[in-house]
């Protein structure tokens, strides 16, 4: 399996990272390295670019949700997602996508049919990096930030990847949410299953 993909032409994608707070800057390097055109999306007035898809990067799930409705970007964006527009969500953007969020109010898009718990490893085991399957990739390396897990995955919804007993990835139609950040490693081939989408 071919780590960086040859032959495949991103440029006629345009991905728009949500650019409010957290671990944008390392999305927009992988998705460029792969020859997309990658736009930054701060404030309401960014959304009048013309763009084909969402990636939603970690940070603090709680303050991008309020960023996100101050700038009035969360129902414009929810409408897309809803129509189908592909999305990836990694770590705080899984919560923003998730439809429920155990013992919290994150109040995101909730479009992912799926529980996350938050914080769900703990202060021990708060950061740590593993390989494991994912989808139909084989093993890819994953690395967790304070990351949140998968408590339940809903009937809309599907697996994409288990660590030690829980779900840490899932996809719904064209949504991906990952409890780890697949932008802090070299291996490119969640961005470009996303790209594919
Ligand atoms: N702990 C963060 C939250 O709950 C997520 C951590 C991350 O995105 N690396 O929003």
């Amino acid at each position: 399996m071919s780590n960086s993909p040859i032959n495949t032409d991103n440029s006629a994608h345009t991905v728009a990272v949500l650019a409010v707070q957290g671990a944008f800057l390392e999305h927009r390097l992988m998705l460029e390295k792969l020859g997309a055109r990658v736009i930054e999306l701060r404030q309401a007035r960014d959304l009048e670019q013309s763009f084909d898809r969402l990636v939603l990067p970690g940070g603090e799930s709680t303050v991008q949700a309020k960023l996100l409705r101050e700038q009035n970007m969360l129902e414009p964006l929810r409408e897309r997602i809803s129509g189908g527009m592909p999305v990836l969500g990694t770590c705080a953007g899984l919560i923003l996508l998730a439809k429920n969020v155990e013992g919290n109010e994150v109040n995101g898009f909730g479009t992912l049919d799926v529980t996350v718990k938050r914080n769900a490893y703990g202060r021990q085991l708060g950061s740590f990096h593993c390989d494991a399957n994912f989808g139909n990739l084989g093993a890819v390396p994953m690395t967790f930030i304070r990351a949140p897990y998968i408590a339940e995955v809903g009937s809309n919804a599907e697996t994409l990847a288990t660590v030690g007993g829980h779900v840490v990835a899932a996809r719904q139609g064209n949504q991906i949410g990952t409890s780890f950040h697949p932008e802090l490693d070299s291996d490119t081939r969640i961005h470009q299953l996303f790209l594919n989408l």
